[in-house]
Parts: C-alpha cells; structure tokens; sequence
C-alpha cells in the first residue's frame, strides 16, 4: 500500500537547513512512525510524501509556510531575569512554558542570556527556516481504530 490518509507510515528523514547543516535526522534509530493526514508531521511534508511507496525515497524542500511557520519578529521578548528565578541551569535553548493574558499556555525558548535580561522567542526554533528532508519509506500499513481515535500511532508497549 501506498502512503495516503489513515495510513500508520514509518520513515528515515535526514534534516538540513539552507546551508547544509544537518538539523535532525532518524539514522542510528528507529524510523520515524506517524499518521498520515492527521498532522503529526508538518503539512509540507504530509503533501510531499502521499502516493509514496515502501522502499522509496525523496529529497524535498519545504517552504517556511510549509513547514514551521515564518519568523514573527514580535514573538521576540526580553524580560528581566528576575521573572525567572527558581529555573535552575537557564540556558540558551532551553524550552519554558509562558501563558498569554488569557492564560492559555504555550512554549518559549531562551535566545539569548544577559546581564539583567533573558531574551525570550516564541517561534518555533525552525520558523522562518526552509527544510531540506531525505526521507525513505520504510514501512506503510493500515492505523487501527485506537490509533484513528488518539491520532497517534501505537507501538511497542505503548498503549495510552
Ligand atoms: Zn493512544
């Protein structure tokens, strides 16, 4: 069967960015399971992928509006350090949980540490970037009902 909606798929990728670095890549573990069409993978990617057999394998790029979204400058924030205390080994890249003045939740990262300030960015650390995936196809098979319902794959001993 082919990679189409509803599909559990599992896949190697390899991830560069504009210049070549690889960013993230499934090699040395196990390939990457996840549903088709139910986004558990960017939305580029999913487009990319459908009609794709087991075995096969594809370089693609993929657009920022495609991918993780484009770089919003306002997400930028510095905020004084002291609304951090009590978070121990602060540093660069470090994910924190902030809420927004209707108290939903959502994730910041660190950009930058300094004298008095923490400079905090709410994009994802690849917005604004175009992806470079390889990926191969290294299993295709249908999702079971439970899987459709938490859409999400199960596997090895996982069963939430
Ligand atoms: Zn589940």
């Amino acid at each position: 069967m082919t990679v189409k909606k509803d599909a559990v798929v599992e896949m190697h990728y390899t991830l560069k960015n504009d210049s070549g670095d690889v960013i993230d890549s499934s090699q040395g573990n196990d390939p990457m399971p996840f549903i088709q069409g139910h986004g558990n993978i960017i939305p580029g990617l999913e487009s990319a992928l459908e009609g794709m057999k087991v075995g096969e394998s594809c370089d693609v790029s993929i657009k920022p509006e495609e991918g993780y979204g484009i770089h919003h400058p306002e997400a930028i924030q510095e905020i004084p350090k002291e609304a951090l205390q009590g978070i121990d080994n602060l540093e660069i890249g470090m994910e924190l949980q902030s809420q927004d003045e209707q108290g939903n939740p959502f994730v910041v990262h660190v950009k930058s540490i300094n004298e008095d300030t923490v400079t905090i960015d709410a994009n994802h650390p690849l917005a604004g970037e175009t992806l470079h995936f390889n990926v191969s196809i290294e299993k295709v098979r249908e999702a079971t009902k439970d899987e459709l319902e938490h859409g999400h794959v199960h596997s090895g001993s996982c069963s939430h």
